[in-house]
């Protein structure tokens, strides 16, 4: 390979490196900020949970003071049925126990829903805290690793300024002026690898007698499609060992 192109291709690794490094910065921070608000919002639905359960608990111990109350209502009724003195008041009586009895029925029935509804609530509780506690460790351990790679983000900006500096000063003038038109114009990227007669750059076909040119590491080449820098890089030997199935 000419030995400006392998610079060029040199510097295209930096710049690439500088800006996936510019890029991460503003991306970590944000995945930061969204696992966060997923724990929040996780944590908040198991409040949410943990406050309905103690809502039926509620309904429930009101229930059975009702009921209770009536239990005891229904004794003193019995009670006095020794000490009324008239058929009309007996009656009357009667009437009252059967209707408080009715009532006590309907409160044992309800109750019954209530504790069905408590250890419904209480096993879905239980889930929902397992389950929370499993994502809080998977995701605490996610927001660790990220911020230490956010932390480590500056040095690694700053050797790649360097090695891109000391890249910079082996690339003739002209070069470097053209490699930074290129770039300008796409997106930062001015040296594409050509793989199978195809500009990686742009995925535009790469006339024959250019692509000749590229195979014979002959000068320094640009796409006529997107104007990046191309080369030819022989296929590793991890690559050709992929022998074509079928
Ligand atoms: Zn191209």
């Amino acid at each position: 390979m000419d030995e400006q192109l392998r610079w060029l291709v040199e510097l295209q690794r930096a710049d690439s490196k500088i800006q996936e490094v510019e890029r991460l910065r503003v991306t970590l921070p944000e995945e930061i900020e969204r696992i966060k608000a997923e724990l929040q919002s996780e944590r908040e639905r198991l409040r949410d949970a943990e406050q309905r359960l103690e809502e039926l608990q509620r309904q429930r111990r009101r229930k059975e003071r009702e009921l209770e109350q009536e239990t005891e209502r229904i004794k003193k009724a019995q009670m006095r049925q020794f000490e009324v003195k008239t058929n009309k008041e007996y009656q009357a009586l009667l009437k009252e126990i059967e209707m408080a009895k009715e009532h006590t029925g309907v409160l044992e029935e309800e109750i019954l829903v209530l504790m069905d509804e408590i250890d419904a609530q209480g096993r879905s509780l239980e889930e929902m805290r397992e389950g929370l506690r499993r994502l809080e460790e998977e995701r605490i351990s996610q927001r660790e690793a990220l911020e230490h790679k956010l932390e480590g983000l500056e040095a690694e900006k700053s050797r790649w300024l360097e090695r891109r500096a000391a890249i910079v000063e082996q690339v003739e003038p002209e070069w470097l002026a053209r490699y930074q038109k290129v770039a300008r114009r796409n997106g930062g990227w001015a040296v594409a690898r050509v793989d199978g007669g195809t500009c990686q750059g742009c995925f535009m076909n790469i006339p024959p007698q250019l692509y000749n040119e590229i195979l014979k590491s002959g000068p320094l080449v640009q796409c006529p499609f997107c104007m990046r820098f191309i080369y030819y890089e022989p296929p590793a030997e991890a690559q050709s060992a992929q022998a074509p199935r079928g």
